[in-house]
């Protein structure tokens, strides 16, 4: 995996952060932390884009 990115309409939930709080950090919205080791965790990356109640999470494989 390459990248990730969370597009507009995040509810902040926080299910991406619970499942990878290495990749996302939510604040006032979901962000995809700068040094996040995106290739290494690319499982738990998809698993988040699957959980996400909204579908706001992309990547680029
Ligand atoms: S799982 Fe989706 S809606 Fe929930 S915090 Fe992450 S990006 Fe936002």
């Amino acid at each position: 995996m390459k990248k990730v990115w969370i597009k507009p309409g995040c509810i902040t939930c926080g299910t991406c952060e619970f499942i990878a709080p290495e990749i996302f950090e939510v604040t006032d919205i979901c962000n995809v932390k700068a040094d996040a080791p995106v290739s290494e965790s690319a499982e738990k990356i998809k698993q988040a884009i699957k959980q996400c109640p909204v579908n706001v999470i992309e990547a680029l494989e």
